[in-house]
């Protein structure tokens, strides 16, 4: 026999699979068998049971309402998907109340603020792949921004993954699981994208094209740019499908959908994403250290969210980009324009996700009172941008927004200047603002009074100076008085409970006065409620005003926080052309010249030209090489994100991609340190580039045997070099001096080392980039420098010219082995050399075993 709410339970249970339950019981939310387990081990909390019938108990295991949101974000974190029941409609006299889900909570739908980072999108996407296409969406419900597109060519699923590498969505629903799983075990996707299998009939056209006409109320996808794009419609459909199924509410704020095309961006795979360190550093995933860390000033949230947008979305086209450099050189040549309004800037909250909350209807009062100091702060911060010196559209279009002056004052004229975090608090609503509730207000503090005053009067008029007016749950308003007392209580007075050494009494009028003030607080709240819903309305009402705003501001925090850093670190506007010759004066790596305290940054030139398109950099290591290849890579993407960037000069033609590859032991921090991975990328790299783009080549070839290593090495520059397709700019770094040679046997090829000085036996590395190959590879001199002992030192030297000599004179060949292995033998275990000389295939079992001992007590010393 189970119970009724057993019942429910299960039938709710049943309807999401794979899915966490949480129950609302009363103050708690309580969740059962697995799920109970799973929550206790999860949370950290304790799994007891609880009887559904006669004799079966199930593991139970709950958490309190108030608190539910930390456990919300542990489960989520842990990639589970959390179903909210909450307790729905009147509780019945007898009989069990309704429960329904009202919110499945999954990592791509969290609104909790505790559960999002303020500085980084919390994107959901949509995936489905039909042969050569895809179709993508993504959006932030807590942003209210949404996009589509439609991949497409050959290796279709490469497109996938460096779209999704930069977005990096919470979260991806997919009716094409097994293969998203794959590219996660493959490592193209990251592991922290938790998939989610979403049924594929979602996805099918016309059930999709269905969902995006009811959301928008059109009759037509084209005016969003879905035309011939039905990959792309299928994908947003879908979306807005799971959206509406987790969420049970208004999607409101998702008021547009915008299609784009990957092309109109830089394309950045994903080993280039990490190699650059342009969002995470590779050791510690961290945002300090990487070139987002650097160059993130921004003040508001939505600026850093727009920020890191940037950074993950270089453009290529001059016209925008110009128009980015504009707005940031207007505010490099103001400063104090641009420290006031950074100053103004610090009193805008978030109000793009605020203005989301609004729409969505869960704006707490302080959300609004958000909304409210925002947009207060906008007049000054138009009137600061009128009356600075430029012409820079993105500053002209400021002075035409709206600063939403109704919304302002409604807000001003509603809201209480310091609101409780709760409505149900009460005072939320500033007097004056509804004359219902004054009124009810106003009777109510009356009532109070007159309670309040009844102790003073009533001592006067009985005489009992002991007389106290109290109020407890059970009987409301009492008047109380001590047993010596009793015999002088006025005659109207009606005995109500008798304590050991008082009694308390209540008065027909004290009773008419505590219904007053109880039934006020009840319409308070009520009425409060109403108001503060009708607000809400009104200001939803105006979210799209708001949100232009909100856009508007964070593009401001976004160009001033980069002129900020621009001349805080001595950055240069980039002039940017469509082709030509890549110039850099004088260039920095934006990251090492911050961080690194031992030694000042050496500034280095770059230039490639049709001539000069392949740089080979060689040197010693630890000479510079790789901070050299990722400068100039760091300083072409800073171009193209808009940014001012660390050099003296720098003209840069724009680039459709970078690729970065490292050679395989470079990257063992990131878990890949195998040579199957640097030739699968090295592969990728020769498909895709193109006349355009910038190849930064790091040791590659070095996770192979060194004869090995310089054929490929060989093989790959030559086929740059000689590819229509490709000859694009290209630096490769190696200390394989062999490929000096290339530049012997190929026009386009130039050599540079980095410079080294010999000083008395030891090196210093002078980390400028000069012409011409290096000689030697200083290897030696690097382990003396790194602290090996001396004798192991002037051993490997002697070794070194031994080699050197059997290089040239290769019959020697047999003579250098024997001198390397030499010390090797003479420190031999006998044991071995018994060993060796066992013939075991002749040997019976007994013998063997014998021998085992032997061998064993030979190698333990002594
Ligand atoms: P390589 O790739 O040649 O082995 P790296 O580029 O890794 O050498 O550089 C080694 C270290 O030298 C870096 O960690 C950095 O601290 C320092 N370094 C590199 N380039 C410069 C420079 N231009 N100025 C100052 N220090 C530099
Ligand atoms: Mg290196």
């Amino acid at each position: 026999m189970t119970t009724p709410m057993r019942k429910q339970y299960l039938r709710i249970k049943k309807q999401y699979p794979g899915t966490i339950v949480l129950f609302r019981l009363g103050d708690f939310y309580e969740t059962f068998d697995e799920d109970a387990k799973t929550v206790a081990r999860v949370c950290d909390i304790v799994l007891t049971s609880r009887p559904v019938g006669k004799d079966q108990r199930v593991p139970l295991a709950g958490v309190p309402y108030h608190s539910v949101e930390g456990y919300i974000a542990k489960l989520v974190q842990a990639g589970y998907k959390v179903a909210i029941v909450e307790q729905v409609g009147e509780v019945p006299a007898r009989g069990l109340v309704d429960r329904e889900v009202v919110r499945v909570v999954t990592p791509g739908t969290v609104v909790e603020p505790s559960l999002l980072e303020e500085r980084r999108n919390n994107y959901l996407a949509a995936l489905i792949v039909d042969g050569k296409r895809a179709g993508l969406a993504y959006a932030d419900i807590t942003t209210g921004e949404f996009a589509a597109t439609q991949l497409a060519g050959g290796d279709v699923i490469q497109l996938i993954c460096e779209e999704l590498g930069r977005l990096r969505p919470a979260e991806v629903v997919t009716c094409d699981l097994e293969l998203a799983k794959r590219e996660q075990q493959r490592g193209s996707l990251a592991e922290e994208i938790a998939l989610t299998a979403y049924d594929r009939w979602r996805f099918d056209l016309d059930t999709a094209r269905q969902a995006l006409y009811d959301h928008f109320e059109v009759a037509s996808l084209d005016g969003f740019g879905f035309a011939g794009l039905p990959l792309a419609v299928q994908a947003a459909g879908a979306l807005l499908q799971y959206l509406a199924e987790t969420q049970r509410a208004r999607l409101a704020q998702l008021s547009s959908v915008r299609t784009y095309s990957t092309e109109q961006y830089m394309t950045l795979d994903a080993a280039t994403r990490r190699n650059l360190e342009l969002t995470e550093t590779l050791r510690r995933g961290s945002v300090q250290g990487s070139l987002l860390g650097v160059l993130d000033g921004t003040v508001t949230s939505m600026g850093g969210r727009l920020l890191r947008r940037w950074l993950t979305q270089p453009l290529l086209d001059l016209a925008r980009l110009n128009r980015r450099l504009d707005a940031v050189q207007a505010f490099y040549g103001d400063t104090p324009a641009r420290t006031r309004l950074r100053d103004l800037l610090k009193a805008v909250g978030d109000l793009e996700r605020l203005t989301s909350r609004v729409v969505q209807g869960i704006a707490r009062p302080r959300d609004l009172l958000g909304v409210r100091q925002s947009m207060e702060t906008l007049p000054e911060i138009q009137a600061l941008i009128a009356q600075m010196d430029s012409d820079a559209e993105a500053l002209r279009s400021l002075g035409s927004l709206d600063p939403c002056q109704d919304v302002v004052t409604l807000l001003a004229q509603a809201l209480v200047d310091d609101p409780p975090a709760v409505l149900s608090s009460g005072g939320v609503i500033r007097p004056g603002f509804s004359a219902e509730l004054d009124n009810i207000l106003a009777s109510s503090r009356d009532a109070k009074a007159w309670v309040a005053n009844l102790e003073g009067q009533e001592r006067k008029r009985t005489g009992i100076k002991s007389l106290k007016v109290g109020y407890n749950k059970v009987f409301g308003y009492y008047l109380e008085v001590t047993k010596a007392n009793t015999d002088r209580v006025p005659e109207e007075y009606i005995r109500k409970q008798t304590l050991v050494n008082a009694e308390r009494y209540i008065t027909p009028e004290l009773k008419e006065y505590e219904s007053l003030i109880l039934n006020a607080q009840e319409q308070l709240q009520d009425l409060e409620g109403r108001i503060y819903a009708q607000v809400l309305e009104q200001v939803s009402a105006a979210s799209g005003r708001l949100a232009a705003v909100a856009q508007a501001l964070a593009r401001l925090d976004a160009h001033a926080a980069l002129a900020e850093v621009a001349l805080m670190n001595r950055y240069v506007r980039p002039s940017l052309v469509e082709d030509g010759e890549l110039r850099i004066v004088a260039g920095r790596h934006p990251v090492v010249e911050i961080t690194q305290r031992e030694e000042p940054f050496v500034p280095n030139d770059a230039r490639f030209s049709q001539e000069e398109a392949i740089l080979i950099i060689t040197g010693p290591n630890m000479a510079g090489k790789s901070t050299y290849l990722r400068q100039v890579a760091l300083i072409v993407l800073m171009a193209q994100i808009g940014s001012f960037v660390p050099a003296d000069e720098a003209q840069i033609p724009l680039v459709d991609r970078i690729f970065t590859r490292i050679g395989a032991q470079d990257e063992i921090s990131a878990g890949q340190s195998t040579f199957m991975v640097e030739m699968v990328e090295t592969a990728n790299l020769l498909n895709h580039a193109t006349v355009r783009s910038l190849l930064v080549l790091d040791e590659v070839g070095r996770g192979t045997s060194t004869y090995d290593g310089i054929s490929i090495a060989w093989a790959v520059v030559e086929h740059i070099h000689n590819h229509p397709r490709l000859r694009c700019k290209t630096l490769f770094a190696t200390h394989y001096h062999e490929l000096t040679q290339l530049s012997e046997l190929l026009p386009h090829v130039r050599n540079y080392n980095v410079a080294v000085a010999e000083e008395k036996d030891r090196v210093v590395f002078l980390r400028r980039i000069v012409p011409g190959g290096a000689d030697q590879s200083y290897g030696i001199h690097v382990a003396q420098l790194a602290g090996l002992p001396k004798p192991v030192i002037s051993r490997a030297e002697e070794i070194l010219q031994e080699l050197e000599q059997e290089a040239r004179a290769p019959g020697a060949a047999r003579r250098a082995v024997q001198v390397r292995q030499l010390p090797l033998f003479a420190t031999r275990n006998p044991a071995l050399d018994m060993l060796l000389e066992l013939d075991v295939s002749a040997m019976t079992p007994l013998e063997a075993i014998s021998k085992l001992y032997e061998l064993k007590t030979l190698a333990s010393p002594d």
